[in-house]
């Protein structure tokens, strides 16, 4: 299984438009040691072919972009219109999250895994969904079940090596969800964490939004080869001391990073996987090459993801 990082960062992206803390300024003036990040986007190869993309990020055209494999192959004579993207798997409806899928419009063929619930928000509530659904061979919706694997097929429905587990995570659909809707809604498929599992057996799991660390979701993480992990805060507090109100990171569905309770002295008993952290928010100081935050996170084993990053399971 061959895995592309293409963007690192949570919503908002390093620096964000209207973010001045510490981290965005020193980014912009030049001064800051580390590098940009744009809004958190991985793909996945299971066959050498086709590319699934775990979520669709708002900075999806420009990562699309920079990254050969993922841009149109050689076009023969009238099919000038194609790309190796075959599907994309959602994990939950945040904006961060879908928005990119507005970017595929162009009567592309693509497979879309959702589950149910959050099938529904992006297309009963929010009528510009239907662009993706102005031809017939266009978007095919595919609804999945928490827990229940599922193949990642491409559109003309042959198996591409790859199996996908989705593990419910969160309960919180986005703010953007009317009320009547929410309550139509199963909290279980609000937000999930997926394990992929190439056909050699290697695992890679992807978790950018972990609201709590249970020791049975620890026991499930050891069992793969590579982790990529919940790297938003590094406090709980981090957006309440930049903007001077807010929410803290366990309110918007994260563990942090550091103290007692997070996930670098929780992950320690999690020793077989690779582990990098990813979906890093612009506020936290471990983005700074040059601080203790980076060190201590460092001498932990743990690697902080950056945009263009490919790695092989
Ligand atoms: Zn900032």
């Amino acid at each position: 299984m061959l895995v592309r990082i293409l963007g690192s960062a949570a919503g908002g992206g390093f620096p964000q438009w209207n973010c001045a803390c510490p981290n965005c300024r020193a980014q912009r003036a030049g001064t800051f040691r580390g590098k940009a990040r744009t809004q958190a986007q991985v793909a996945i190869n299971g066959d050498g072919q086709s590319w699934f993309l775990l979520g669709a990020s708002p900075d999806l055209r420009a990562q699309i972009e920079a990254t050969p494999e993922l841009r149109p192959r050689a076009a023969s004579g009238e099919n000038a219109r194609q790309s190796p993207i075959s599907g994309v798997v959602l994990l939950n409806a945040d904006l961060d999250h879908v928005l990119g899928l507005l970017l595929l419009r162009e009567l592309q063929p693509l497979r879309v895994h959702a589950t149910k619930s959050v099938h529904r928000i992006l297309t009963k509530d929010n009528s510009i969904f239907a662009m993706l659904q102005r031809v017939p061979n266009q978007v095919a919706w595919i609804e999945f079940m928490p827990g229940a694997q599922f193949p990642l097929l491409n559109p003309a429905g042959e198996d591409c090596g790859l199996r996908c587990r989705p593990l419910p995570l969160g309960s919180h659909f986005p703010a953007y969800v009317s009320p009547p809707r929410r309550s139509q809604l199963a909290p279980l498929e609000a937000s999930m964490g997926l394990f992929l599992e190439s056909s050699s057996g290697k695992r890679l799991a992807y978790m950018p939004a972990v609201p709590r660390l249970e020791t049975l979701l620890l026991k499930q993480l050891d069992s793969c080869d590579v982790l990529l992990f919940d790297g938003t805060f590094w406090s709980e507090d981090e957006l309440i001391r930049v903007q001077g109100s807010g929410q803290t990171a366990y309110d918007m569905g994260h563990v942090p990073v550091s103290f007692a309770g997070g996930s670098l002295a929780r992950l320690a008993e999690v020793k077989h996987p690779r582990k990098i952290y990813i979906h890093i928010n612009n506020t936290n100081p471990m983005l700074n090459e040059a601080g203790p935050e980076h060190a201590q996170v460092r001498e932990a084993g743990w690697d902080i993801a950056e945009d263009g990053w490919q790695f092989e399971i």
